[in-house]
């Protein structure tokens, strides 16, 4: 934030607080959702699938190249969708998640994927990971490093040098997955954003 020289800095840090609510609605409007329908063309592991929709009775998703194919009623179009990557992302991340937590010796609890807005991952106290499924979407590399943070915590609860030290041993490319979030994370979360999907996010 940038204040005119006149105005104190608490009186800005008043006036931001009071547009907090305000500031968020905006930043969730922009920039626009991409809507999971028919023709449009949502990443997966770094690559671009377009999604083909059939309309049908019972919901089906299935990958085919660089199509995802969903057989589907309109109305559970979008829901299809979410919940494939939901699934694709728990095969990925268990697969990682227990080969980095061998590697450290250390086992964890539940590993449980979820559509989060603030984290991309997390590891509790008692040493349960939870994941966004949007993290799927972005190249191997981002979800080895991410995998690698949170198994890193079941060691370190922390950010101190030696966590980033175990960090380092359990991924090849830790810095370049921390600065492709870092510039591109927040680009993930216009997927699939339709009014529909908000609300039922909201009430999960
Ligand atoms: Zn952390």
């Amino acid at each position: 934030m940038v204040l005119p020289g006149r105005l104190s800095e608490k009186k800005g840090i008043t006036f931001l607080n009071d547009k907090v609510a305000w500031l968020e609605e905006r930043l969730e409007k922009y920039p626009d959702p991409i809507p999971f329908e028919d023709g449009r063309v949502v990443p997966f592991l770094g690559e671009p699938l377009t999604i083909r929709h059939k309309d049908a009775k019972r919901a089906d998703v299935r990958r085919d190249k660089d199509q995802l194919i969903v057989t589907a009623p309109q109305a559970r179009l979008s829901k299809a969708v979410r919940d494939w990557y939901k699934r694709e992302a728990g095969c990925e991340i268990t697969i990682l998640a227990k080969q980095k937590s061998t590697m450290l010796d250390r086992p964890y609890g539940r590993l449980t994927i979820r559509d989060t807005r603030s984290r991309w991952g997390s590891c509790s106290a008692n040493g349960n990971l939870n994941f966004s499924w949007r993290v799927v979407m972005a190249p191997n590399y981002v979800l080895d490093y991410l995998v690698a943070h949170e198994v890193a915590h079941l060691v370190e609860m922390n950010h101190s040098a030696s966590f980033w030290n175990i960090v380092e041993q359990l991924s090849n490319d830790f810095n370049k997955g921390r600065k492709w979030l870092r510039l591109n994370g927040h680009e993930l979360h216009r997927y699939g954003l339709e009014a529909s999907a908000r609300d039922e996010r909201e009430s999960e």
